[in-house]
Formats: C-alpha cells, structure tokens, sequence
C-alpha cells in the first residue's frame, strides 16, 4: 500500500513538472478562455485517470488514490469550468475500466460531488491556502460515505479512513507548497523577461531589444530590398532640466515624452530608449523623405507640447534629431546607427532643436 500511494505521489509531482514548462507562457486563471479552461480539464482528467490506473485496492471493490488533487488544481487555478469537465472524464473512466458495480457507481457520484464541491469553493473570496483546506476537509468528508457504506466493519473504516486522511493531507499540502513556488518561479520568469526587454521608467524597448529587432529588421530589409529609416533623437539641454527643476521633474518628461514618440509612430514601427534621454525609432519600409517628415513631425509635437511639472505649470523643451536611411544614403545597414548618430551630433553642433538628414559628403564622422 505504501509502494502504491509512493507511486501516485511521483505520478503526481512528475506530471505537475512536466506542465510546468508547457504553462510557462500561458496565463491560467480563472478569466481565461473558455478553450483554455476545458484544456485544463482535460489536463486534470488525464492525469487524475492515470493516478486511478495505479490506485491503491484497499478492499476488493474499493480503490482510492489522488485523483481529487489535479481535480482541486484545476479548480483553483482554472475556477469553475475545468473541474467539472475533469470529474466527468475520471467518473467515466472509473465505470469504463473497472466495470459497473456498487463501488463504482458511488465512486463516480463522489467524484462529481467533489468537483462540484470544488468549484464552489475556488469562487469564495479567500486566499489559495484557505480554498485548499475548505477542498481538503470537503473531499475527506465526501470520501467517508462510500466506505461507510461499502465497509461494513467499522475498526477497518476508521484504519481505512485514517490511513486516506493523513496520506491526502500530507500528499496535498506538498503538492499545493508546489504548485505555489511554480507560480511564484513563473511570475519571476515573466517579471525578468519583462524586464530584460523594456525601459522600466518609459515602457518603451530598451537598448538590449534595439539590438536585437535591429538586427532582425535589417536581415528582413535586405532580403526584401526595401527600405530602412533609422531616427535617433536627444532632448536638448536636458542636464539643464534636471538641474532647475530636479532628477523627478526629469523623469516625468522623459514619460511624456516617450508617450508622444509611441503615439507619433505607426503600429509597425519600434520606438526604443536608448539610454539616458536618447531615443531611436526604427521605420520598417521607409524612405528618406517620409522619415524626414516623421521627424520633423515630432520635433515640432515635442517643441509645442506643454510638459507639466506641476497642476498648473508647465515648460517647453526641444529635441535634437538624426536621420539615415538604407540603401540610398547609408549602403551599409550595419552603419545605419553610427550616421543616424553622426546627424544627430551635427543637428546639435548646428544650433539644436533641428532635424538633420546624414550626408556622406559632410564628412562629419
Ligand atoms: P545636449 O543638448 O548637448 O544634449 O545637452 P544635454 O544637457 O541634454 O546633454 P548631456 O548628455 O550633457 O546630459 C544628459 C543628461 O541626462 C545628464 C543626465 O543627468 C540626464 N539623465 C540621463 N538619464 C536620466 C534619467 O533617467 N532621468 C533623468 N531625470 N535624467 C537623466
Ligand atoms: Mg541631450
Ligand atoms: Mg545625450
């Protein structure tokens, strides 16, 4: 007996696991897809069917193992949905593989109780630990008739019944300690992620993502034959700013100014901070003259935009703004940045608050 609930225990845990990886990018909870919560039903019956295949015979009707706990998972990650559908699948397969018999038919109305049960209490207002406990308590109490009913010697019920108990809460409390460090290891994944990607004061991409989505852009331009705009921008005087009015004032209009730079672009394009107050913006599929108009367009957004530092008072600033464009101007894509860079130095060396488009002739390297 203790082989088998051995068994059940790893069944448990391996598959618990194994879907660890496959749930990493999917978010489960109980305002997810109607599709994503029968999926997770199915999940639970298959693995609540494969714990039956390897139950425990208690009596010579009587089998008992964990299959209520991916039932209870499911429950409370998944709400309503996802419990119901596994109970009736683990129901089935407990008339369909074991035969009908008294045990069966009560095992099943069981089954059903408990994921009914189950669904109830994921929708209480209280915390994941205490839905666990309510479910803990519901399913030993379900699971006491049918013994009662088909064990007619009351010592052996008690052995029975007590020897179920300890190994479910043990076996529960060990699988809800893990299914809650999953959680916890996926939110950091998500959060790490997140963060390795995005500016965390704008929530524009960050320097790490220009490299990468411009090494990818590049490839796909070169491969379309199209056409490549790179703008790269600078606030003028911006130490000023965070001198007058200080480092937080600063920070807010880096926001607002990083909102006016997303709200200026086309769905396809990628806006990036590139560090400090630098930003870029990638033009898939533009030439020249249109990403002069875009940048002149935002320079001339940023230079009439009120950004308020306080309820009522607001200043003006003004951006400085280099252009290149692949293939007519700059051949090589690689060099892309360095002569959006270099126009953004000569927009500045020329009096600032200018869009400046690279030229090779003005040697400016
Ligand atoms: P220029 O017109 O030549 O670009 O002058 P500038 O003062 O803007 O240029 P400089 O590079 O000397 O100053 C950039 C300033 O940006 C210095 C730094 O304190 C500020 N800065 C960089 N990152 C942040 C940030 O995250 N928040 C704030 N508030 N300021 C920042
Ligand atoms: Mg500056
Ligand atoms: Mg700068």
């Amino acid at each position: 007996m203790v082989s088998q609930i051995f068994i059940n225990s790893c069944i448990l845990i391996a598959f618990i696991s194994i879907s660890q990886n496959f749930i990493r990018r999917i978010d489960i909870n109980h305002k997810s897809s109607f599709l994503l919560k029968f999926i997770t039903g199915l999940w639970a019956g298959l693995l609540g069917v494969i714990l039956m295949m390897y139950s425990v015979k208690i009596a010579p009707t009587i089998i008992t193992d964990f299959r209520a706990l991916p039932i209870l998972l499911s429950a409370i990650y998944g709400g309503v949905i996802p419990p119901i559908i596994a109970s009736i699948i683990i129901g089935i397969f407990r008339i369909w593989h074991f035969g009908i018999s008294y045990a069966s038919i009560l095992a099943v109305i069981a089954i059903i109780l408990i994921g009914i049960g189950f669904c109830f209490i994921s929708a209480m207002k209280v915390t994941n630990k205490r839905k666990w406990i309510y479910s803990i308590g519901y399913l030993l109490t379900v699971n006491l008739f049918p013994m009662i009913i088909l064990i007619k010697d009351p010592s052996s019920i008690l052995e029975i019944f007590i020897a179920y108990s300890l190994s479910t809460v043990i076996m529960s409390y060990f699988v809800f300690k893990y299914t809650e460090y999953i959680n916890e290891a996926i939110k950091l994944y998500w959060k790490f992620r997140n963060e390795a990607t995005v500016d965390f004061l704008t929530g524009l991409n960050n320097v790490r993502q220009f490299d990468k989505v411009f090494n990818i852009v590049a490839q796909q331009t070169i491969r379309n034959d199209g056409y490549l705009s790179l703008i790269f921008l600078d606030i003028d005087f911006f130490k000023k700013i965070n001198d007058t009015y200080g480092h937080n004032i600063g920070d807010i209009i880096l926001k607002d100014l990083a909102d006016i730079l997303r709200n200026s672009c086309r769905i396809y394009d990628n806006v990036f901070r590139n560090g400090g107050e630098e930003f870029s913006i990638l033009l898939n599929n533009c030439q020249s003259d249109s990403a002069m108009e875009i940048a002149e367009r935002i320079r001339k957004s940023i230079e009439n935009n009120k950004f308020y530092i306080s309820d009522k008072k607001f200043i003006n600033i003004t951006i400085s703004i280099g252009v290149s464009t692949y293939p007519n101007i700059t051949q090589n894509v690689n060099e892309l940045l360095e002569h959006a860079d270099n126009a953004l130095y000569k927009a500045k060396r020329t009096g600032r608050n200018k869009v400046v488009l690279y030229n090779n002739e003005d040697n400016i390297k």
